[in-house]
């Protein structure tokens, strides 16, 4: 799960980084209306976290902005708590609305709600060459029989299934990575890649991690192309 976070608070920033990166979530961080439209521009993301007053503009603007066109959910988290704000924020496409202060487990809480939700991406099931992985649950199988794998394994099995048969570049996989451990050593992806084509290739799953030089990974159905 990827998560874009705009807030120009510093401190109020690192906290909520902090906590949603424990909780499992990679997370990036804009400080004002610009940065976020760049990250909004390259990446895919799963939620956004939006403070409305921001020191370039208003977030129910870039909320707006955003919903159109790209759909994702989103949460406001705002000092303004009157309800004509709540009122605008729910109004502008927002899916929950967070008054600061915030404690983070519920804030955490509230992210995994709206995920869960139809249309929200926590719970589905990826799926390649009869390999499936349960986004909620973190569980991999192959015609039902448990693949076993650590976390940080699924995470980075994660970006590779969701984008099955395009290259997903390195630092998106490390981000999957250090997102779960921080304290990882330089090799760390690569040793993901090797468990994993391990585990797949002794779960009898045809489905196939390959190279590409320079650039990242890239999964497909393997040799029998199968689904
Ligand atoms: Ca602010």
């Amino acid at each position: 799960m990827r998560l874009l976070l705009v807030e120009d608070h510093p401190s109020l920033a690192e906290a909520v980084t902090d906590a949603l990166r424990r909780a499992g979530f990679a997370v990036d961080h804009a400080a004002n209306v610009d940065d976020a439209r760049t990250f909004v521009a390259g990446t895919d993301y799963d939620l956004l976290l939006l403070d409305l007053g921001l020191p370039d503009g208003d977030g129910l603007d870039l909320l707006g902005e955003i919903r159109r066109a790209k759909g994702w959910p989103a949460i406001i988290l705002t000092a303004r708590d009157a309800l004509p704000d709540r009122l605008a924020g729910l109004d502008g496409g927002a899916d929950d609305y967070v008054v600061k202060p915030v404690e983070m487990p519920e804030l955490v809480a509230r992210c995994r709600a709206v995920l869960r939700r139809p249309g929200g991406r926590l719970g589905t099931v990826l799926e390649a060459s009869g390999m499936r992985l349960d986004t909620a649950q973190r569980r991999v199988t192959y015609l039902d029989r448990a693949i076993p794998l650590g976390r940080r394994d699924v995470g980075v099995l994660e970006h590779l299934m969701r984008r099955k048969g395009a290259v997903v570049p390195r630092t998106v996989l490390e981000d999957a990575v250090y997102a779960i451990d921080d304290a990882v050593t330089p090799n760390a992806l690569e040793a993901a890649i090797s468990r994993l084509r391990k585990a797949i290739a002794q779960a009898g799953c045809p489905a196939a991690i390959h190279t590409v030089r320079g650039v990242g990974w890239l999964l497909d159905d393997g040799p029998d192309g199968a689904s």
